[in-house]
């Protein structure tokens, strides 16, 4: 299958108020041209140079979400184009992206992330550290920085209720979070949960963003 077609297939699957986040790391501007005369305008990326590179060489009018581990000292490069950072997943990295934005004179979109999975190896803050960060209330500080909702991925498993268990935690958490410190946000809306395996069961857990990229551009090659 193309990349047209296999994106059109995955947006036919969309119900309303979900929305697909392209992943095209490791593929060439070629494939994500394809994906761009097919419609799509939202592409992940999760290495920054990547990132910055393609964002340089195509459309301006793309939208970019950085889908990866961010590290403090590369936050400057993204800013002053990325339209969402799914994985701020320590206090420090959130008041280190507001600092550069601050500079940078722009209000940078972001996702808390969480870590749902069982695997040690992924990234984010266990659902009482992301409770404790806002409670200490001292993120309200930070006018460069909008927190948009909350982002995570759930174990790499073929168990399915597995799965569903972790994206519902997820589902949960962020209507307590959102009850308790974005009950007046409008900005406070994203559930960033779901990609090639897994979206399916994201999206009957709530998800409003998947991130899918195999399924799209076929498999990477490292
Ligand atoms: C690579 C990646 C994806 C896309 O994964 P696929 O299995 O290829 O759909 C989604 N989210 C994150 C954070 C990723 O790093």
């Amino acid at each position: 299958m193309s990349i047209a077609e296999s994106l059109k297939q995955v947006q036919n699957e969309l119900p309303e108020g979900v929305r697909l986040v392209a992943v095209s790391k490791f593929h060439p501007n070629e494939a994500i041209e394809e994906a761009y005369r097919a419609g799509q305008r939202v592409f992940g990326e999760n290495k920054v140079q990547e990132m910055t590179a393609k964002y340089e060489s195509l459309p301006k009018d793309i939208e970019w979400h950085f889908i990866g581990h961010l590290q403090t000292n590369k936050i400057k490069y993204i800013i002053p184009y990325v339209t969402l950072i799914h994985g701020i997943d320590s206090y420090k990295l959130l008041a280190e992206v507001n600092k550069q934005a601050e500079k940078a004179g722009r209000t940078v979109n972001c996702l808390l992330q969480l870590h749902i999975a069982r695997e040690d190896t992924k990234f984010g803050f266990s659902f009482d550290e992301c409770r404790g960060m806002l409670a200490s209330g001292e993120w309200k500080q930070f006018h460069n920085i909008r927190i948009c909702g909350l982002m995570g991925m759930a174990t790499n498993t073929d168990n399915a209720e597995q799965i569903k268990m972790e994206f519902c935690s997820l589902s949960k958490f962020f209507r307590e979070v959102k009850d308790e410190w974005f009950s007046e946000s409008e900005a406070f809306k994203e559930l960033s949960m779901g990609m090639s395996h897994d979206y399916r069961e994201a999206i009957a857990a709530g998800s409003t963003l998947i991130r899918i990229g195999s399924k799209i551009f076929g498999e990477r090659n490292y």
